[in-house]
């Protein structure tokens, strides 16, 4: 399948202490990150939290302009679009975020909210009447809610009202940014279930945000796995969760609880050594080398590019040396 979304080099420098952003420092918050998502499949991007994560989902929908790269949307390059050629793309790459309340004007009632994009498109008014009727019982709340505001509404119910009001316009993306992280652990699930059934029955394609790969295996189609500003690997999720190729990702796997409890009490947690670094200030060669149990004299000085590896089928990872 061709490409709905080709992300290439895509970087992010905000400005550092003083002066240093003139002087080419600043602090590379994403940095030559390309991947593409295909229509009605979801990537996962997971990654502890500043790995930059969210940056790079903010510069998918263009709500942050990139200092790198390029964003092509159905083959139109959005990075440089202006707004009023940007207006009708919009309608088709929208947005889930992950405090439903913050997302939500609290002034607004449930109509008002789910309709607002489809105002914005110049939808007629009974056409948008019969269209939020539809929406709001196909995220499983009721006609009778709309009438309500935002604080009437449980966490669960309020991010299924920013569910709403993102696949108002029939998008053909959503960058859904931690979008269950927010709620209870019972919740998440209901959620994700809800997200799913969506994408089978609208063909939706998601980029699902997440800080925790047990959160993406189910939805995920693809998975890529960010560290500090980088993609470390990324590929089809049975291979990324079956054969890990890079420890960064080896080590997030092996704190995913398992199903099965005798398989739990005897696998082996592997356990990062100290805390994630900071982009203001990243290791040399591998980023990730103070951390990493296998690293040796190359990695401190060469970073390692993100290339196909020989674990298997399309699958990159960046290290020197991965898994087989
Ligand atoms: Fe570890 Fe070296 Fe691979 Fe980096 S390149 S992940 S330090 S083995
Ligand atoms: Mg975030």
């Amino acid at each position: 399948k061709t490409a709905l979304l080709t992300v290439k080099d895509l970087g992010m420098t905000f400005p550092g202490p003083r002066g240093t952003f003139r002087r080419g420092g600043g602090i590379k918050a994403v940095d030559g990150v390309s991947f593409d998502v295909r229509p009605g499949e979801t990537l996962g991007l997971v990654g502890e939290s500043g790995c930059g994560k969210s940056t790079t989902g903010r510069m998918l929908v263009r709500l942050l302009d990139p200092t790198a790269g390029r964003v092509d949307f159905r083959g139109k390059d959005i990075t440089r679009t202006g707004q009023r050629e940007l207006r009708p793309l919009r309608s088709k790459l929208q947005m889930i975020f992950q405090d439903p309340f913050a997302s939500l004007n609290p002034r607004q009632t449930v109509q008002q909210i789910v309709s607002a994009p489809l105002r914005a498109q110049g939808t007629s008014a009974d056409a948008i009447r019969r269209e939020v009727r539809e929406l709001i019982q196909l995220v499983g709340l009721a006609p009778e809610h709309l009438e309500r505001y935002p604080h009437q509404f449980s966490g669960g119910q309020a991010q299924r009202i920013g569910i709403a009001r993102a696949l108002a316009t029939r998008p053909e993306l959503v960058v859904a940014d931690e979008p269950v992280s927010a709620l209870d652990v019972s919740i998440q699930a209901q959620i994700v279930g809800l997200m799913e059934r969506l994408q089978r029955e609208l063909g939706v394609a998601y980029v699902f945000i997440a800080h925790d790969l047990a959160v993406v295996k189910h939805i995920s189609h693809r998975v890529a796995v960010m560290y500090l500003g980088r993609i470390v690997e990324i590929g089809d999720k049975h291979e990324v969760y079956g054969n890990p190729a890079h420890p960064y990702t080896k080590a997030l796997l092996s704190a995913v609880p398992l199903p099965d409890p005798a398989a739990e009490r005897v696998r082996e947690r592997i356990v990062l050594l100290g805390d994630p670094p900071s982009p203001a200030n990243p290791p040399s060669g591998c980023t990730f080398h103070p951390r990493c149990a296998k690293a040796q004299d190359v990695c401190r000085t060469e970073p390692p590019l993100l290339q196909i590896t020989t674990a298997g089928g399309g699958r990159q990872a960046a290290c020197h040396f991965p898994e087989a």
